[in-house]
C-alpha cells in the first residue's frame, strides 16, 4: 500500500470512527470495512471521507489518499505566487496536489481544489481519477528544484494543509538542501497543524478573502477567526508574509470590510506587509460564471482604502489607464501597479513588467533615502 499514507493528525475512537485534526473542521469519519488497498475503495461511501476528500477512514485508521500525488509541478517566478518582497526576480518550483478544506464558489483552481465535492458526491468514480494523478517522491521534488536553479519550493495551486504528510517531508528535505519553503495558503488549519508546520515555512502568501465572518461561513464554509489567528502566529514567528485578497463585486469590496481587513494587516502584522489585490475572473470560476467582473474603479477604490488604513505596499495587476491617471496626479504613492516605490521618498525601487524584474534598491533599502523597504533576499 505504497501510496496510502496513515494521516499524521487524527484521533481514533474504539468504535472505529476517526476524527481528523488537520483543520478546524474536525471531520468525523466513519470506518470503511473493505480491504486497505486502492482496489477495494470503489465501494467507498461519502461518510468514509473527510470534507476535503483527501482523508479516508479504512478499518479505523485514517489515511491520506493524496500522499505523493502531484497535479502540477512548474518552475515559476516568485512574483507569480504572488510574493513581491521575498527574493524578487528569483525562481521557485511550484508543487500542487488536490483537495481543499474550503468550498469557495469563485475558486479559479477548482479542477484540482474541488475534487472533494466530486469525491463526496461519487467517491468511486472520483477515486479512479485521483488514483491516476502522477505519483512522485519527496526527494524528486527537491532534486527538480535544485536542477532548475530554484531558491525554494512553493506549495500552491491547491491548499497545502490537506497534503500535510507529504508536504512536511518535502519541506524537511528542502531545508536540508538549503532551499526555502513558501506556502500559498488559505490559512485555515488547526493549532496542532500550525505547531508542526510553522518551523519549516520561510514565507507565505495568505489569502485573506474578507474580514467578515458571515462571508467566510456562508461563501467559503470556513471561519475567519482561525485564519486571523494563524496569520498573526506566522507573523510572530518571523515568517515573511504577504496577503492576497480576491476582490468580488458586491461580496467583499465594501469600504467597511476592506478597511477592517487592511487595518488588521497594519496593526497585527505590519504596515510594510505587501497587500495584493487580485481580480476575480468569472469565466474560469467554479460556480460564479455569471458574476460581474471587478472594474478598474473598484480596484482603485480598494487601493485607496488600503492606503488610508496605512499600508505602504499595495499591488494590483493591469490598470495601465489608472497608472496614467496617477502619473498625472504626480504622486507615485498613488500609482497602482506592480512596481515597488520607496514608502518614504517615492523613488522607484523595483520595476516589474509582467514577470521581469529590474531592481533599483540597495540591499533591500531605498537607493535615494536609505529607507528600509522590507525586500528579503
Ligand atoms: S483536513 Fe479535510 S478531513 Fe481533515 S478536518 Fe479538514 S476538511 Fe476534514
Ligand atoms: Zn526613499
Amino acid at each position: 500500500m505504497s501510496d496510502l499514507k496513515e494521516a499524521l493528525l487524527y484521533e481514533k475512537f474504539s468504535s472505529g470512527v476517526a476524527m481528523c485534526e488537520l483543520c478546524p473542521r474536525n471531520c468525523i469519519i466513519m470506518p470503511y470495512r473493505g480491504d486497505v488497498c486502492w482496489e477495494s475503495l470503489s465501494n467507498l461511501k461519502k461518510e468514509n471521507l473527510g470534507f476535503c476528500g483527501t482523508r479516508v477512514n479504512l478499518k479505523g485508521k485514517l489515511y491520506a489518499i493524496n500522499y505523493g500525488r502531484v497535479t502540477s509541478l512548474d518552475v515559476d517566478p516568485i512574483e507569480k505566487k504572488p510574493l513581491f518582497h521575498f527574493h524578487p526576480g528569483n525562481k521557485v518550483l511550484s508543487f500542487g496536489s488536490f483537495g481543499c478544506n474550503l468550498r469557495c464558489p469563485n475558486c479559479h483552481n477548482w479542477e484540482i481544489s474541488q475534487t472533494s465535492s466530486l469525491i463526496n458526491s461519487c467517491p468511486a468514480s472520483a477515486l479512479s481519477i485521483v488514483k491516476n494523478f502522477s505519483a512522485i517522491e519527496a526527494n524528486e521534488i527537491v532534486n527538480q528544484a535544485l536542477e532548475n536553479n530554484c531558491f525554494g519550493i512553493s506549495y500552491t495551486f491547491n491548499e497545502p494543509t490537506v497534503s500535510l504528510e507529504f508536504v512536511l517531508e518535502v519541506m524537511r528535505l528542502a531545508h536540508k538542501a538549503k532551499l526555502k519553503n513558501i506556502w500559498v495558503t488559505n490559512g485555515f488549519f488547526s493549532q496542532k497543524t500550525r505547531k508542526i508546520i510553522l518551523p519549516w515555512i520561510d514565507a507565505a502568501n495568505v489569502d485573506l478573502k474578507s474580514f467578515n465572518q458571515k462571508f467566510y461561513r456562508s461563501h467559503c464554509k470556513g471561519s475567519l477567526i482561525t485564519i486571523l489567528r494563524n496569520i498573526e502566529a506566522m507573523g510572530n514567528q518571523g515568517i515573511h508574509l504577504e496577503i492576497s485578497t480576491l476582490l468580488l463585486s458586491k461580496l467583499n469590496n465594501d469600504f467597511q470590510n476592506l478597511f477592517q481587513l487592511a487595518t488588521f494587516i497594519v496593526k497585527r502584522i505590519s504596515p510594510y506587509t505587501p497587500w495584493h489585490l487580485l481580480n476575480f475572473s468569472a469565466s474560469v470560476s467554479w460556480q460564479m460564471q455569471d458574476w460581474p467582473s471587478i472594474d478598474d474603479q473598484e480596484i482603485k477604490k480598494a487601493f485607496k482604502i488600503g492606503k488610508e488604513a496605512g499600508l505602504k505596499f499595495i499591488y494590483a495587476r493591469r490598470l495601465q489607464a489608472l497608472n496614467q491617471e496617477a502619473k498625472q496626479e504626480q504622486d507615485s504613492s498613488q500609482n497602482i501597479s506592480l512596481d515597488t516605490f520607496c514608502s518614504n521618498c517615492q523613488a522607484l525601487a523595483v520595476k516589474r513588467s509582467e514577470y521581469a524584474v529590474e531592481r533599483f534598491d540597495e540591499n533591500g533599502s531605498c537607493q535615494k533615502c536609505g529607507q528600509k523597504l522590507f525586500l528579503d533576499y
